[in-house]
């Protein structure tokens, strides 16, 4: 049993007994980066919050409202890395599990290719991240996303096909 957020009414289904309000669980879109350098080299930032605290990923984070997911990769770069990224082509999207409040819900995590204009610059926000370092492509750690490892993946067999 859950309750309409609506009109409050238990409900079962994904409509509501009372007021008639549909509820979807839809995934939620994030953008994310996976960030090259000229070795071919992944830059990764380790986790400093649940879920998968201690974990590395790419950086990147949740779509704000109305907000594209091209301008949210752009956004989540300057305040993940403290400089500006430079997009480049579109890797690919992926359904994932991200667990918050109790629950584990659906998320579309959009990745693009990117580039530092300064990377030596970097500075990540410590609320996010413990540390950040550059990675094989072709054989990064433990990711803490599913969809990290497909998107890496993929950049890597595209690579190797050039
Ligand atoms: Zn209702």
């Amino acid at each position: 049993m859950s309750f309409c957020s609506r009109c409050g009414a238990g409900k079962t289904g994904s409509a509501c007994g009372g007021c008639g309000y549909q509820t979807f669980l839809n995934p939620r879109p994030t953008a994310g980066l996976v960030v090259l350098d000229e070795h071919d080299r992944v830059l990764l930032l380790k986790r400093a919050r649940p879920p998968q605290a201690g974990l590395w990923e790419l950086p990147g984070g949740f779509c704000d409202g109305w907000e594209e997911p091209v301008d949210a990769a752009l956004r989540e770069g300057r305040e993940e890395l403290g400089v500006d990224v430079v997009l480049g082509p579109f890797v690919g999207m992926y359904i994932g599990g991200y667990a918050f409040q109790g629950e584990v819900i659906p998320v579309l995590d959009c990745f693009w290719l990117a580039t530092l204009e300064d990377p030596g610059a970097i500075v990540v926000d410590p609320e996010e991240s413990v540390e950040w370092a550059w990675f094989p492509l072709h054989d990064p750690p433990p990711l803490a996303f599913s969809t990290m490892i497909r998107a890496l993946q993929n950049v890597a067999l595209a690579k190797g096909q050039r």
